[in-house]
């Protein structure tokens, strides 16, 4: 998955790290919307090139932010004898790629609950930079970073969390459920049918929002949720189809972590009257 298209950045402890070019896309996007959507709503005076900056860098600590929030769950992987050979950063957000499902729920929970606690920790650091030491600039470059990276971290952590197969939520869902029935297949065949029920909700919230709001922005969560519930499906078959087979091994797609970037600057007004 995601192999082809990627650019390789390096390697942090052996874990390969890209960058898919979709990703790229997203990028230039990103500060687009920051910009228009989020600095010059929050400081109007900053200065053309000053503003753009802003918006660059906002973009690069999200970037920073979901790679911190995949490599938690690698670390935490590598130490439960989960071996991770890369983590790509893709359209969607962050997947950190696994050759075989976590040994028991332990494992699982304690891998799957390791990103959204960093993105919670890195929003703390960045909350105490907004309203403690910056709090006496508002509007200035700094403030502005420290503001979005705080929210885009909360955001990062909260989304991650809904209890849906593939979701980091959905993971620590089905480690409770495969140590309360005994069953890998039946916790995850559960786990990934609110997956699936969470994916098409949101396909289903956007396109109507997207309608009756004439804001195509919210195209991107129905297309998240796209994303989410076929491989909520995939999955969840293919892991049935495994049991059924009986074989030992099941492939896995890895540890996916999805970031929902338009929900990060401010009400949909704002974007209707910037576009
Ligand atoms: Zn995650």
């Amino acid at each position: 998955m995601l192999r082809a298209g990627s650019l390789r950045l390096g390697s942090i402890k052996s874990i390969e790290i890209n960058v898919n070019v979709t990703w790229l896309v997203v990028f230039g996007l990103l500060v687009y919307w920051l910009r228009n959507g989020y600095v010059l709503e929050k400081a109007p005076d900053l200065g053309l090139i000053t503003s753009w900056v802003v918006s660059a860098v906002g973009a690069l600590v999200l970037f920073a932010s979901v790679l911190s929030h995949e490599l938690s769950h690698s670390l935490v992987a590598l130490r439960n004898g989960l071996p991770i050979r890369r983590i790509t950063l893709f359209i969607f957000g962050g997947v950190a790629h696994m050759e075989k499902e976590p040994a028991s729920p332990g494992v699982e929970f304690r891998m799957a609950i390791a990103g959204p606690l960093a993105s919670l920790a890195i929003a703390a650091v960045f909350a105490f930079l907004r309203f403690v030491v910056l709090k006496g600039i508002p509007g200035t470059a700094p403030w502005l970073i420290a503001e979005y990276a705080a929210y885009a971290n909360m955001v990062l952590a909260g989304f991650n969390l809904v209890p849906g197969y593939p979701l980091d939520g959905g993971r620590v869902l089905r480690a409770i459920l495969w140590k309360v029935t005994g069953s890998f297949v039946k916790a995850t065949t559960i786990a990934a049918a609110i997956g699936r029920v969470f994916g098409l909700g949101l396909v289903f919230i956007g396109v109507t929002l997207s309608v009756a709001l004439e804001a195509p922005a919210f195209l991107w969560p129905a297309l998240i949720g796209t994303f989410l519930e076929r491989l909520a499906y995939i999955s969840s078959r293919r892991t049935r189809m495994m049991h059924d087979r009986r074989r030992a091994e099941v492939p896995v797609a890895g540890v996916v972590s999805m970031t929902p970037y338009p929900e990060y600057y401010g009400d949909p007004d704002g974007w209707n009257a910037k576009s």
